[in-house]
């Protein structure tokens, strides 16, 4: 397993508690807007499980949570293993996945390994690979995983980044048709940066952004834009 980062304490990844956030390396999309795009190819391993484990261990006072980010962290085999030492240790888990390995974050789910889910939705799914990237095509498992968690077994939110120059109105309006009666929507605005591959993309402005939260409204029970 490679775990590429550590965020010792964050207050705002975890709702409700005040958690650890590790970062597993490695992704299967290329999204235009990633933030953390020359860690994909070949990510670091910066950290060993035991060192993770050991510095949980001496943080069970001050931290009640551990958010498992990536990459995609669904594309280890070791992460059920490694979740369920975190689980030994009293932590409640986060899981951030992009949704495209429905079995694992079924089985995960199921085992208790998870006590909430943020799955990435990129956008509709009828030109996925606009918003992901070339190559991932899978979007009957982005599909699959949805369903699962609009199944409401766990407490989850949807998550979208939404970038100018690659989400249109229609795309945000079949966006809400994909995600209808789901619980919980964030919309985070892209940020540019160095790493992002594609330069073209631009942010949003506010105005924009709560014109995208009232379009989807009605599809959606909770809708909210990321830092409001
Ligand atoms: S799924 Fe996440 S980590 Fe993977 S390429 Fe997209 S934004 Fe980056």
């Amino acid at each position: 397993m490679i775990i590429s980062g550590l965020q010792k304490t964050t207050l705002l990844d975890y709702p409700n508690r005040v958690a650890a956030t590790i970062f597993l390396g490695g992704c299967n999309m290329r999204c235009p807007f990633c933030q953390n795009y020359s860690l994909l190819e070949h990510p670091c391993c910066n950290f060993k499980p035991e060192e993770i484990l050991a510095f949980l261990e001496k943080r069970k006072e001050i931290l009640d949570g551990v958010c498992i980010s990536g990459g995609e962290p669904t594309l280890h085999q070791e992460l059920p293993e490694f979740l369920s030492q975190i689980k030994h240790l009293g932590y409640d888990i986060k899981l951030d996945s992009n949704g495209s390995k429905p079995q694992v974050l079924q089985s995960l789910i199921e085992q208790r390994l998870v006590d909430y889910v943020a799955m990435d939705v990129k956008g509709p799914l009828t030109s996925y690979s606009r918003f992901c990237g070339g190559d991932f095509a899978d979007t009957e498992a982005v599909f699959h995983s949805i369903n699962l968690l609009k199944s409401n077994r766990i407490p989850y939110e949807f998550r979208t980044t939404v970038a100018k120059g690659l989400h249109s109105r229609e795309d945000i309006l079949a966006l809400g048709n994909l995600l209808e009666h789901s619980q919980t929507l964030y919309l985070q605005n892209f940020i540019p940066s160095n790493d992002v591959p594609d330069k073209t993309l631009q942010s949003f402005t506010l105005e924009e952004l709560a014109q995208m939260k009232e379009l989807l409204h009605p599809f959606i029970f909770h809708v909210h834009i990321r830092g409001e």
